[in-house]
């Protein structure tokens, strides 16, 4: 009985470690306030970063990052304009820079900026500062870019940032439009964590219950908090922190499970097809709706209805039309999301809709 004991426990260390028994890097530094743009030397100093590349956008540069320039004018040895998030982009940053000593590359911007911030740093193994101006989706901190090639959306794993300086007065200034994209994508995780638990269940998936609730938790007190409002400053914060959460929970298990499951297929089917034009934050809000629906009709758990009034509350899309999408298009997309990472069980694997049962589930949710 004892030897037993024991075999099982070595069994269960054994897959223990293949799974997750590897040191998780996480950002040593965040920073969320109303002044975090200006740590940026305190920073570096703290990590002994002496020679930075800064990437921005056009416009973040003008914002914000010729600010940042100035106060590290010293450390910075080039700037670059980030247009594209391409692997091609990249290499032509890296052949500018050439065997210069560089320690450090600074993001300053949106999605593109910061996704190529993190594959060149990761490349060129050095430190990773992000200064998000938007939080449109959990990218600010999570070890992962998200490239198109050939006009194909691409997931490149990378080292998560080394530090976060997500600044309130920046972000509160930030097109609306991105922060409700955040929102989507921070209230997508409450499907994402069901998807994970079904799979635990139904396929004895190792299940970290740290990193489901770094990524659950602050989804689930926005969904619950009274008279949300993102652009007030506490909510606006509050939503910061999720997103931020969300990314780390990420690295601790050097895997996108806590933040991506049925509704993150959903989102990955219309970009591949190409459809429409909507963020990736709007996408997954809608998948959540569509998914929540589909863990309560199965398993009686969830409530697809506050989460559609959740994302009604800050006027996040809730309906195809909003997303540029048909009624076609959207099942379309659903029954592509089936074919997408199978590996990754969900309810969609779970429940192995049909087309007919999507077209009820999009009618009785108001989506399409
Ligand atoms: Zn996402």
């Amino acid at each position: 009985m004892f030897i037993a004991l024991i075999l099982v426990e070595v069994e269960c260390l054994r897959k223990y470690r293949r799974e997750y028994l590897k040191i998780a890097e996480l950002p040593s530094f965040v920073e969320i306030s109303e002044n975090a743009r200006k740590k940026v030397e305190k920073v570096m100093e703290g990590f002994g970063l002496t020679s930075a590349v800064l990437l921005s956008g056009k416009t973040s540069f003008e914002v914000v990052g010729s600010k940042i320039y100035d106060k590290v004018s010293d450390k910075i040895i080039e700037t670059f304009h980030v247009e594209k998030a391409r692997m091609d982009e990249v290499r032509k940053i890296e052949f500018q820079i050439g065997y210069s000593d560089v320690d450090c590359v600074i993001g300053v911007g949106g999605g593109k900026v910061l996704d190529l911030g993190k594959v060149l740093a990761s490349e060129l193994n050095v430190a990773f500062i992000s200064i998000p101006t938007v939080a449109s989706h959990d990218g600010i901190a999570s070890p992962v870019a998200s490239f198109k090639e050939e006009n194909r959306p691409v997931s490149i794993s990378t080292n998560p940032p080394t530090a976060v300086l997500a600044d309130l007065t920046i972000l509160r200034k930030s097109p609306v439009r991105y922060l409700r994209s955040g929102y989507g994508d921070l209230i997508s995780n409450i499907t994402a964590i069901k998807d994970w638990i079904l799979a635990k269940d139904k396929r004895d998936e190792e299940y970290s219950e740290v990193a489901a609730s770094m990524a659950v938790m602050p989804a689930s007190l926005m969904l619950t908090t009274a008279n949300l409002d993102i652009s007030n400053l506490k909510h606006l914060e509050m939503l910061i922190r999720g997103l931020i959460l969300s990314g780390v929970s990420i690295s601790l298990i050097g895997s996108s499970r806590p933040a991506s499951g049925a509704e993150h297929k959903f989102s990955h089917a219309i970009d591949y097809l190409g459809y429409g034009n909507a963020l990736h934050g709007e996408q997954v809000g809608i998948g959540a709706i569509i998914m929540e629906y589909l863990h309560q009709k199965h398993y009686g758990v969830g409530d697809w209805e506050k989460i559609k009034e959740s994302l009604e509350r800050v006027q996040a899309p809730t309906t195809a039309k909003e997303i540029g999408l048909s009624k076609d298009e959207i099942l379309e997309a659903l029954m592509f999301a089936k074919k997408i990472r199978r590996r990754r069980y969900t309810i969609l694997e779970d429940v192995d809709p049909d087309r007919k049962e999507f077209e009820l589930v999009v009618e009785k949710t108001g989506v399409a």
